[in-house]
């Protein structure tokens, strides 16, 4: 983004000082992205208008009656970015830097991510602009209830299903199903997919991300004729996706060097212990890495694990984390964007220039909605299905999916991000196309 020149008028001369950079937006970078895969594909100029704007967006004032009886009126959004393939389809975030402009790119994000995997969904994302932190249980079922009733005239099993994202979880989406149901009069647990198992959630959902990131990384690896077992990875963020896809990707054979969490990181060039680096996060209050020692650890920031040394790279945290600035210092030889957005645009150029390999987000954290699809199928026809064979469909789902995310960037000459978002974007204007423009 433009550095701003903010003029100060300092008595008869004036004086011309640099204002601070505002932050990038992760919606810019996704209107971006798409001129440029528009460019490309020479998609229709109308199509191309209708795919830059929303189709619905909705902002909700949320008051919480708190524990000590004061009212807190929170924000939030829920952002259908489009319907043309299927029912809106992406999480619900809680994140104190929740803004509509980054719902807006998320929900776009899922638009494509949906296509890339081939389901029969459009795009949506919500999200509540608060730090969960600073709440009692009690505290966010109430502001959980309230949000869902409130964004509730547009969500439903064929309209708009939500799901699990940033700070929210099998118990959020379970709130959300009761209260649906509430307003329903009967159960209605397929509105929302993410739940626990016995509200009709799917075996495989949690670690359905952290799996799919497994998958696409050994994908990428036996592209470059590369084994798990000489490989090394480095994991920023060490939350649901992180954590699921350093320990599978562990059980693949891949020595785990490095993972960090707001907390900061470990690191060991010879390899951490990550099932006991999961008993302790497990077992620490707030679920988080601080505390950990072991023989051999070093600890490190999060921004000294990005550049640490690795083959592989994840991060797995919140977008924008690998920028202009840091992205000449990634030594990382291929990254998995298990995060949406992690990457800025002007960080993509280097990073191709460098001939750092970068498996796009859309197509590498896509296994958390591929899971919320069968979740889905599961609830619609009421028969649910052994962990085996949800794993199965996921990995037979994941591995297609990077095979045509590899073969339209190699026939187009892009990298894979150009690759994914140009097969994407394809799929969804074909859609738009066939439907045809209402009335
Ligand atoms: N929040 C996840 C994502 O960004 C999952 C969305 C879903 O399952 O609908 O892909």
């Amino acid at each position: 983004m433009q550095e701003r020149i903010v003029e100060i008028l300092v008595g008869p001369t004036p004086t011309f000082v640099v204002a601070p950079q505002p932050k990038q937006d992760l919606w810019d970078t996704v209107l971006a992205n798409l001129d440029d895969v528009a460019a490309r594909l020479k998609l229709n100029p109308g199509i191309h208008a209708i795919l830059r704007q929303p189709e619905r967006e909705l902002t909700v004032a949320i008051p919480v009656v708190l524990d000590d009886g004061s009212i807190k009126v929170f924000t939030g959004y829920r952002v259908q970015h489009s319907s043309a393939r299927g029912p809106c389809k992406g999480g619900i975030r809680y994140h104190a830097d929740v803004t509509l402009n980054e719902v807006r790119g998320l929900a776009t994000m899922m638009t494509w991510k949906c296509a890339v995997v081939g389901i029969p969904y459009g795009g949506a994302k919500g999200g509540v602009t608060f730090d969960p932190a600073g709440l009692s249980q009690n505290e966010l079922m109430r502001l959980t209830r309230r949000y869902t009733a409130m964004i509730l005239p547009i969500l439903g099993p064929k309209r708009d299903i939500p799901a699990p994202d940033v700070n929210t979880n099998p118990q959020v989406m379970a709130w959300i199903a009761d209260t649906a149901s509430m307003f329903e009069g009967s159960a209605m647990m397929e509105i929302v997919t993410g739940k626990p198992l016995n509200l009709g959630g799917s075996q495989g959902r949690p670690e359905a991300t952290g799996r799919g990131v497994a998958i696409v990384t050994a994908e990428l690896l036996k592209r470059y004729d590369r084994t798990p077992v000489e490989t090394t990875v480095a994991v920023q963020g060490y939350g649901n996706v992180g954590s699921c896809a350093a320990t599978i990707l562990n059980e693949m054979g891949c020595k785990i060097v490095a993972v960090s969490d707001v907390g900061g990181g470990l690191y060991n060039p010879h390899g951490l212990n990550i099932a006991d680096i999961n008993k302790h996060v497990a077992h620490s209050p707030r679920h988080l890495l601080e505390g950990y020692d072991a023989p051999g650890v070093d600890f490190i920031t999060n921004d000294e694990l990005l550049e640490c040394e690795t083959d592989v790279l994840i991060p797995a945290a919140l977008e924008h984390q690998i920028r202009g600035d840091n992205a000449t210092r990634i030594r990382a030889k291929y990254i998995v964007e298990g995060a949406n957005g992690p990457t800025t645009r002007d960080a993509d150029d280097i990073l191709t220039d460098r001939g750092i390999v970068v498996a796009p987000d859309i197509l590498a954290n896509a296994g958390g909605v591929v899971v919320s699809y069968l979740e889905w199928v599961q609830d619609l026809q009421n028969f649910f299905w052994e962990k085996e064979e949800v794993n199965r469909q996921l990995t037979s789902l994941m591995i297609r999916s990077f095979r045509e995310v590899w073969d339209c960037a190699a026939s187009y000459d892009v990298p894979l991000r150009l690759g994914a978002s140009m097969l994407a974007v394809d799929k969804v204007a074909e859609a738009v196309q066939s439907r045809g423009i209402w009335p």
